[in-house]
């Protein structure tokens, strides 16, 4: 199927990084447009300067530029449709509202904040928790309903600040049909009468969005679950402009791990994973947060991972890249429920990425790691070989280095558990030595190394439980690891036996 009509939108608010929720739903905006020929355009929602964080935009544009999302139009790029900051688009917001007044479809209203306060004062000494400003208490607010048409000129061209607010109907059922949710239908008795034009001359996020999306040409609007109860009075609003409003469809949230709340910065910092795509630092109020690129997540898994939280191709397949992704996504296949985030999946993910990669290409990742850590790189023969030994214990490219890192230089010290359990004072001293004089002689590879070990086992009556872990301890100072007899050949002869040398005088 291609339909090249299909325009859809990311339109975050530049109010802080851009949580991993958002970054699903970009993904999911991305994936439709892409699978249909469509374009994905890239909006900022910046009216509320009260929100507004700096840093913020250039974070949105590298996040999405990390991961492979990239827009066809918008803030980065430009387009046909410049500019796509609200902020910049203000000047023609009041017009669309004026034109509903004009159609007695909104209305301006005058009440300040301080009486907008004591009329919720009321309401709340009353019982009702509660006030909307709706079909009935708009009737005794002050607004170009209620006041003379002479005073609300007299207001209007006084400079009074005032707002504009949607007049919606009494009793009218609002359907449409969401392309997650299925039909969704609300009575606007229910509903209040949201302003469309704040004082300060911005408009709100409903105005701004529906005009935005109709001048834009949206045909879908992909966005967050916590957007539905926005949804029928947007709906509302294409009506009362006599425009077609675009199919919408609502996405499940992603709850946290361990309950059914949705997952926040607070969730992840309790349990040790990140919850944005990269660290984040506000230079203003100092607050930071940790990012998935940073902690050592390759852009593919991450975005993998995000695709499957809400959306699966519906068999067992579970690696799929970008380009596959596009190929399968459909909306159809979006669950309704909110979906469980675990981190550990996210790092099974990372692995099977790491995996994808040839002992050369790891090794060529893994040398900017060991520079930061100061680690003086080998060859790149051996960091090949050590790469080979060490990857299939690795999730992320910095873990070669940890799960390896006695391959690289000799350890300060020994694993106090493995000696306390293996090291039996002379007679572990004895085999060492033993096999340091029969290694003196030997070919450095890894089966002659095991054949020898293993002669010399038979020759003693030794068991291999008693020597194994006892030379294990001499060349790398703990029982863990890949095979010891890869590992010495990978050390050479040299660094095997001035390593077991030591270990005969530390330990003795
Ligand atoms: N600016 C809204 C947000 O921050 C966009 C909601 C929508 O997509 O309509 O999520």
């Amino acid at each position: 199927m291609s339909d090249s009509n299909v325009r859809v939108r990311f339109a975050p608010s530049p109010t802080g990084p851009l949580h991993m929720g958002g970054v699903r739903t970009a993904l999911y905006n991305y994936l439709f447009a892409k699978k249909l020929g469509g374009k994905f355009i890239l909006r900022l929602e910046d009216t509320d300067q009260t929100r507004f964080v700096g840093g913020a935009e250039k974070y949105i544009i590298e996040s999405l530029k990390w991961c492979g999302i990239s827009p066809d139009e918008g803030v980065s790029v430009g387009g046909p449709h410049e500019p796509y900051r609200q902020s910049e688009r203000k000047p023609m917001y009041r017009a669309y509202a004026e034109e509903l007044i004009e159609k007695g479809l909104a209305y301006y209203a005058f009440d300040t904040s301080e009486e907008l306060d004591a009329v919720r004062e009321r309401a709340k000494q009353a019982g009702n928790a509660n006030f909307q400003y709706n079909h009935i208490t708009r009737n005794s607010m002050k607004n170009s309903l209620t006041l003379p048409a002479e005073e609300v000129q007299k207001r209007l061209e006084s400079g009074e600040p005032y707002t504009i607010r949607i007049k919606l109907p009494r009793n009218e059922e609002v359907k449409f049909e969401d392309m997650v949710r299925g039909w969704v239908s609300v009575n606007t008795a229910n509903m209040d009468d949201k302003i469309l034009l704040k004082a300060d001359g911005m408009p709100t996020y409903h105005l701004a969005n529906i005009v935005d999306d109709h001048t834009m040409e949206i045909t879908h609007v992909i966005r967050g679950e916590e957007w539905l109860p926005s949804a029928p009075l947007h709906v509302i609003m294409y009506q009362f402009f006599g425009w077609e409003a675009p199919t919408f469809a609502h996405l499940p949230l992603l709850l946290r791990p361990d309950g059914n709340g949705k997952l926040s910065k607070r969730d992840g910092d309790r349990l040790g994973f990140p919850v944005f795509p990269l660290n984040w630092n506000n230079e203003e109020t100092g607050e930071t947060a940790s990012g998935y690129r940073e902690r050592g997540f390759f852009a593919d898994a991450f975005i993998n991972m995000l695709a499957f939280l809400g959306w699966n191709p519906g068999d067992n397949r579970e690696l799929f890249t970008l380009e596959e992704l596009v190929e399968e996504f459909s909306i159809s296949k979006v669950s309704k429920s909110g979906a469980r985030f675990d981190f550990e999946k996210a790092k099974w993910y990372n692995q099977q990425y790491l995996r994808k990669f040839s002992d050369a290409e790891l090794a060529e990742m893994l040398l900017p790691v060991l520079e930061e850590k100061g680690i003086a790189a080998p060859g790149s023969n051996t960091l090949e070989r050590i790469v080979a030994l060490v990857k299939e214990r690795a999730v992320f490219v910095s873990d070669i280095y940890d799960e390896g890192s006695f391959l690289f230089s000799a350890p300060t010290e020994y694993d106090e558990k493995s000696v306390s359990k293996k090291w039996k004072g002379a007679e572990s001293v004895e085999i060492v030595n033993d096999l340091i004089a029969r290694y003196e002689n030997e070919e450095f590879t890894a089966s002659n190394l095991e054949a020898s070990f293993k002669a010399y086992l038979n020759e003693k009556g030794v068991g291999f439980g008693q020597a194994g872990p006892v030379l294990r301890i001499a060349v790398v100072g703990t029982m863990t690891g890949p095979s010891i007899f890869e590992m010495m050949e990978v050390l050479g002869k040299e660094e095997s036996l001035n390593r077991m040398r030591k270990t005969v005088q530390d330990l003795g």
